[in-house]
């Protein structure tokens, strides 16, 4: 079963391309709590607006004037 494909974190389009690397299962003594590492995004601008880590996931795409993407 594949697990490819999901929605960018900022601008919600889906992203047919994207494979999640996951650390490990998320175990106590770990920092990644099972998340995968490479989180999804779309491109570079929707990258670098969620590594700026002021303000929630909408805040940084409007600040980085990035359009909202999704089909619905
Ligand atoms: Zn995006
Ligand atoms: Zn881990």
């Amino acid at each position: 079963m594949s697990e490819q494909g999901d929605y960018c974190l900022i601008c919600s389009v889906w992203v047919e391309q994207y494979v999640p690397i996951y650390c490990c299962g998320g175990g106590f003594d770990c920092g990644c709590m099972g998340q995968p590492t490479n989180p999804c995004v779309c491109s570079e601008e929707c990258g670098e607006a969620l590594f700026d880590i002021n303000g929630s996931y909408e805040d940084r795409r409007i600040r980085y004037g990035i359009p909202d993407r999704s089909e619905r």
